[in-house]
């Protein structure tokens, strides 16, 4: 179980974060959402162990890994721009992780290939690979570390229609499969709401409502929460109907 207590950031004179405190339980799906700006690439990058915090603490499994350094927290991230190395194949991509680490064997690099149904692209230089693929081929570089969390930087915004779903679905098999507590940040309310187990809103650095999609829909905490969903479902409802004319609006 993860714990953030009273977390506080703040670069030069701006306040990013403010008393931030949760706690995420093993397998669950939490997204972090908020407008562009409040904070949620900010707070992902102090649970990974990025970014420094000025103030607060953070217990996993009961231990304090505030000092802990990144690479010894045992969490991984797919970054929002996805990173992967271009004069890289994906294949060199997904092992690339593991130069230095011991005890992951070639089937289960394999198991993770064939999972996220990479094999008949591992040759390919990354510019040949389309979104959905590039997206995958930078899950698998991630989840074949087996991180204890999988951190997600807006892993969707880059993609459309049948493969934002497809890759949605990937997401929630891995972390209901290997039970792997998964925290993805989102600025689209509708993806927070069918994507995740609980929903941290973020407004200006502070939690606005933390709770399950069913709990901010039915009791949003105050005015922010609800103009935030609201309004972002109803301009997706508007294009919808544009879309597809007036007649069925
Ligand atoms: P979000 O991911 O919600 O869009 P961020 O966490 O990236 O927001 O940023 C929150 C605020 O902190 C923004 O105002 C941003 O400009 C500022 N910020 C983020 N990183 C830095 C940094 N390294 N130095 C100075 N300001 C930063
Ligand atoms: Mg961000």
């Amino acid at each position: 179980m993860l714990k953030l207590q009273h977390i506080r950031k703040q670069f030069d004179e701006k306040v990013v974060l403010e008393d931030i405190s949760l706690e995420i339980g093993t397998g669950e799906i939490v997204s972090l959402l908020g407008p562009s700006g409040s904070g949620k690439t900010t707070l992902l990058g102090i649970i990974l162990g990025l970014t420094d915090m000025d103030q607060g603490e953070i217990l996993f499994n009961g231990n304090d890994i505030s000092r802990v350094p990144m690479n010894k927290r045992g969490f991984n991230i797919v970054f929002q721009d996805y990173a992967l190395f271009p004069n890289l194949n994906a294949y060199d991509n997904i092992v690339y992780g593991l130069r230095n680490k011991k005890g992951i064997s070639k089937e289960e690099v394999q198991e993770t290939i064939d999972f996220l149904e990479l094999g008949p692209h591992l040759k390919k230089r990354i510019s040949e690979l389309s979104g959905g693929q590039k997206q995958r081929v930078a899950l698998a570089r991630t989840l074949v570390t087996k991180p204890k969390i999988l951190l997600l930087d807006e892993p969707l915004s880059a993609l459309d229609g049948v493969i934002k779903e497809s890759i949605k679905q990937r997401i929630q098999s891995i972390a209901r499969e290997f039970k792997l507590t998964t925290i993805i940040v989102t600025h689209d309310p509708e993806e927070a709401l069918t994507l995740s187990d609980k929903i941290l809103i973020i407004n200006q650095g502070q939690i606005a409502q933390y709770g399950t999609p069913q709990d901010i829909i039915q009791q949003p905490a105050d005015a922010f929460v609800e103009q935030f969903i609201i309004r972002q479902l109803q301009i997706k409802r508007q294009n919808i109907y544009q879309l597809f004319g007036a007649a069925h609006a």
